[in-house]
């Protein structure tokens, strides 16, 4: 819902209970928030299981707001969602990321690989790999270091316009990795329709681990479908050492989780990497 003058919002906002009220409003401040430049996006490493090397680092919004601190995307992104404004956030999210990475390369902090994610709302509406061969021509980062994170029922539902267009952003050199794996309503047909890169073993597997027995047998399977079908994986949610020794000695290649690090603005990402927080040149 869009109403432009001072009354007419008025008028229609009093209509309304309270939860659409508040979303009304917050739409509001989501637009003032992105001419104010009050979105930003943390950095979380990812590490290869093997050295326990950070390897890359996943972009992760977040709203500076001026009262409230920082908000996290579980509470606007549905506003976004609902408004339309994701088109523009999606797309500043990957030119910003893309500009990071570009940043940490000219910081001598060698070939950072940046993951993002894009909306299944925006690969319904827009030609997402436009947006992507933008977003590297105007920030010159190597294709290889920029992987698009998508759901599975993105590909699942897809049409053929969306696999199409998920095509054409791998034929860039751009990876895609699927999240979340493992949680939506799916069959696993997808994987042999649309070749992607990575998968990403839901949280909610990594969590509870060590006491339940399915879990882990569920890591170890989807550790083996990526060894046969040649993907890499991705345990998410690593919180503790003993998560990311089992998972290192079941073979699973990369992590990512509050053990190894928070998603962080840049310059502590950055700082993160240095041994003693020595000086790295930029930010
Ligand atoms: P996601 O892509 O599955 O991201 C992982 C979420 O898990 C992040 O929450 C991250 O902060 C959190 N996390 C990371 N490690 C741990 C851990 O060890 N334990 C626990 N409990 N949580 C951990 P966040 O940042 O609040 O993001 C929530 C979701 O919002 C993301 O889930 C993603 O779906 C979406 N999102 C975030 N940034 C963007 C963006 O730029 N664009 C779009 N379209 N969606 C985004
Ligand atoms: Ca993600
Ligand atoms: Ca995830
Ligand atoms: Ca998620």
């Amino acid at each position: 819902a869009k109403a432009e003058g001072g009354g007419v919002f008025c008028s229609f906002a009093e209509g309304m209970d309270e939860t659409a009220r508040q979303a009304v409003a917050m739409e509001a401040e989501l637009r003032r928030a992105l001419v104010r430049s009050e979105l930003e996006l943390h950095f979380q490493p990812q590490i290869d299981l093997r050295d326990r090397r950070v390897i890359g680092a996943e972009a992760l919004l977040r709203w500076h707001h001026p009262e409230r601190g920082f908000i996290t995307p579980g509470v606007f992104l549905p506003v976004a969602e609902e408004s339309g404004l994701i088109y523009e956030i999606g797309e500043w999210v990957l030119n910003e990321a893309c500009q990071q990475a570009v940043r940490w390369r000219q910081a001598g902090l060698g070939d950072l690989r940046i993951a993002v994610n894009i909306s299944p709302t925006q690969f319904r509406k827009q030609s997402v790999s436009s947006l992507v061969r933008s977003a590297l021509a105007a920030s010159r980062l190597p294709p290889e270091l920029l992987e698009i994170e998508i759901t599975e029922n993105v590909v699942m539902q897809g049409a053929e316009r969306v696999l199409k267009d998920l095509r054409d952003i791998r034929d860039q050199g751009v990876q895609v990795a699927i999240d979340d794996f493992g949680t939506g309503y799916s069959s696993l047909a997808y994987l042999k329709r649309f070749k992607v890169d990575r998968l990403k073993i839901d949280q909610c597997f990594v969590q509870t681990m060590e006491e339940d027995i399915s879990d882990a047998a569920i890591i170890d399977a989807v550790i083996g479908l990526g060894k046969s079908l040649d993907l890499q994986i991705v345990a998410e949610g690593v919180e503790r050492a003993e998560q990311a020794d089992l998972l290192a000695r079941a073979g699973c290649d990369e992590a990512q989780g509050y053990y190894f690090g928070r998603p962080m603005p840049s310059k502590l990402f950055v700082k993160s990497l240095s041994p003693q927080g020595m000086m790295v040149a930029g930010g």
